[in-house]
């Protein structure tokens, strides 16, 4: 396994385990010099979202690195407020604009607001029907939100993006995702940086000569979930690159799942839900 190594999801469409995440990269230089660089590094996916207003960057980025659109996996995702049918479509519109792409790699909804959710999804469903996304899928979805998604929806969401780090494991969900076929990937993998201060996750990198970032960004990978560090340093951005030499043994994926507090970083998605519904 290396940085290019992909996972099929459940359409058959490959996505590479790790990506660049760029959540609060400004839009314009500091974002279009760090995708440049993990792309230069050979990351072949970005994470981004309307939300973020650097759609233009990123695409920027892609055009100058030299690499061709069809080896790199985009991501971006339509916000709150863009929800429903006829608004979804057209932010989708915007964010290709933006973009300055055909196609995206895959489209989500970015949270599940309520009373839009379905309308949204049919618009991603159409989107995804007529090609212009090789793949569609949610995030922040609980449990019984897909759920209700699978009452009205034959297609079933290629992935869901959910916060995840040992701090909030959120188990139920993960295996949900597993046993439905939905890729589970991770945002916030570094925990932001916030809560990985802890002696569990220093002895076990200290064991492994890694640091903190890399055996979060390898327990994701040994849970089977998509992961997408968000840095804008060279030296980070590499740094969130090299998980491929190492390996976690049972006993340690065991002590970071007891970390488990289900502590989050970021919104709760029943208040976000209804907050923004
Ligand atoms: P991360 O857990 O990826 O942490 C990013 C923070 O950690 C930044 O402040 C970064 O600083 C710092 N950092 C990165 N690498 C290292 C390192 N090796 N050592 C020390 N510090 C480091 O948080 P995010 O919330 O950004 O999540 C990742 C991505 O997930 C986002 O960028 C976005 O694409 C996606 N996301 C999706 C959400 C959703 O609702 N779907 C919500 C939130 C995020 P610096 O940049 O200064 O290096």
């Amino acid at each position: 396994m290396n940085l290019q190594s992909k996972v099929a999801l459940n359409n058959g469409v490959e996505i590479p385990w790790v990506g660049l995440g760029v959540f609060q990269s400004e839009p314009g230089p500091e974002t279009q010099q760090a995708v440049e660089w993990a792309l230069e590094l050979g990351y072949r996916h970005i994470d981004t979202a309307a939300f973020y207003q650097n759609e233009e960057s990123v695409g920027r980025a892609l055009k100058a690195s030299g690499v061709r659109r069809d080896e790199v996996f985009v991501t971006t995702k339509v916000w709150n407020n863009n929800q429903g049918y006829d608004e979804a479509l057209a932010a989708f519109d915007r964010s290709l604009k933006n973009l300055g792409m055909d196609t995206v790699d895959l489209y989500l909804v970015h949270w599940p607001i309520e009373k839009k959710r379905l309308q949204t999804w049919k618009a991603l469903e159409k989107i995804y029907e007529e090609g212009r996304a090789r793949a569609i899928g949610v995030s922040n979805f609980l449990v019984h939100h897909l759920e209700e998604l699978a009452e009205h929806s034959g297609i079933v969401p290629a992935v869901n993006q959910v916060e995840f780090h040992p701090f909030l494991l959120q188990k139920e969900l993960l295996d949900y995702d597993h046993e439905h076929g939905i890729r589970h990937e991770a945002w916030s993998p570094l925990t932001r940086a916030r809560l990985w201060d802890d002696p569990v996750i220093d002895r076990i990198a200290a064991a492994h000569e890694k640091s903190r970032a890399q055996v979060l960004l390898r327990w994701d990978l040994q849970h089977g979930v998509v992961t997408i560090p968000k840095s804008v340093h060279r030296d980070r951005i590499e740094e969130n690159s090299k998980l491929f030499d190492f390996e976690l043994t049972d006993g340690e994926m065991a002590q970071l799942d007891a970390l488990d507090r289900s502590e989050r970083i970021g919104p709760d998605p029943d208040q976000m839900a209804r907050q923004s519904g």
